[in-house]
């Protein structure tokens, strides 16, 4: 059942770092293989356990994006971020934390599982820890209904099921976990102007600091998906006027406010893709709904990351710049 293409792959990266001196370059090849390597490994249990393929995609996505928001968990050199705490992989009364015996471990009524037929249930294996949460999350079957009960049991929260069954929703779409492509919030042929403004205490965001950045342009002027995500809200906000939030696979919430449109198809559960029309520009909110023109038309571009508790805002700016430059290059 083992895999043994880690060598060869092994090689092949040593050999690209070598001879790539463009680290951006070497990044993305990194970045690929990984993608590469996490699929086979999903669809690999895919066929073992029944559970699709992008259900523990999107699962692994999810946990990828609670690690880079928290410092809680240890450190690991594992290609899935699945994480299980020591506690509950071993058993309440297990009284060796580290315990990796497979058949113990079930007698001490801990959730580790031995994916790999080697008699170990490793916290540390990938084989062992996709096992694991496929056999969890199919306790009540393997349809998406069933799965989503599963997720429920083991998250005990509904943001996590939305965020995951919106990746797996994605990639079953695009039969592809490698959805890191980019673009601009608004084309670069029209006129705009957007400054660092994040946390400043004043703004047009309502809230205590300013959780985004504005970027100034016409009224009308289109407003772009920046990255792949499904949408997750859309509506009217007091202060926000007519917006949209999308989540990324990253589990990055992006949220548009104070558009005076929505594009056609643009409704909550609705993929998007990066330079896919979401609507346009306006000046949209303070007051009842369809309130527009209490401002100077311009798109509120917020960022916020889930950490598993909660959503906090992060700078976009550093990204916003980012994109603009790649778009600029295409
Ligand atoms: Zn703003």
């Amino acid at each position: 059942m083992k895999v043994k293409a880690f060598p060869l792959f092994l090689l092949v990266l040593s050999l690209s770092l070598t001879f790539t001196s463009d680290m951006n370059a070497a990044d993305d090849d990194q970045q690929s293989d990984d993608d590469n390597e996490r699929m086979i490994l999903y669809k690999e249990m895919d066929g073992i356990t029944h559970v699709p393929w992008y259900w523990l995609a999107a699962i692994d996505a999810h946990e990828r994006g609670l690690n880079v928001a928290r410092d809680d968990r240890d450190e690991n050199d594992r290609l899935i971020d699945i994480y299980y705490s020591p506690r509950d992989w071993v058993g309440a009364l297990n009284p060796d934390l580290e315990d990796n015996d497979a058949e113990r471990i079930s007698i001490f009524g801990g959730v580790g599982l031995d994916g790999d037929d080697d008699g170990k249930a490793n916290r540390q294996d990938d084989r062992d820890v996709l096992y694991t949460m496929a056999r969890q999350i199919s306790t009540y079957g393997y349809d998406d209904e069933n799965i989503r009960i599963g997720l429920w049991d083991h998250y005990q929260r509904d943001q996590a099921v939305r965020i995951i069954s919106g990746h797996a929703k994605l990639f079953k779409a695009y039969q592809t976990i490698a959805l890191d492509d980019s673009a601009f919030p608004v084309p670069l042929e029209y006129n705009y102007s957007y400054n660092s403004t994040w946390g400043d205490t004043r703004g047009w965001g309502g809230r205590r600091i300013h959780e985004g950045t504005d970027i100034f342009a016409g009224h009308s002027t289109p407003v772009l998906a920046t990255k792949y995500g499904v949408v997750e809200l859309k509506g009217w906000n007091t202060y926000g006027g007519w917006r949209v939030g999308i989540r990324d696979p990253e589990n990055v919430y992006h949220y548009y406010a104070h558009l005076s449109s929505f594009a056609d198809g643009i409704e909550e559960g609705a993929i998007v893709e990066p330079g896919m029309e979401i609507g346009k520009v306006g000046s949209s909110g303070y007051g009842k709904p369809g309130t527009e023109g209490k401002f100077p038309p311009h798109l509120h571009y917020g960022l916020y990351r889930d950490n598993g508790y909660s959503e906090w805002s992060f700078d976009p700016y550093p990204s916003l710049n980012s994109w603009e430059k790649k778009d600029r290059q295409k």
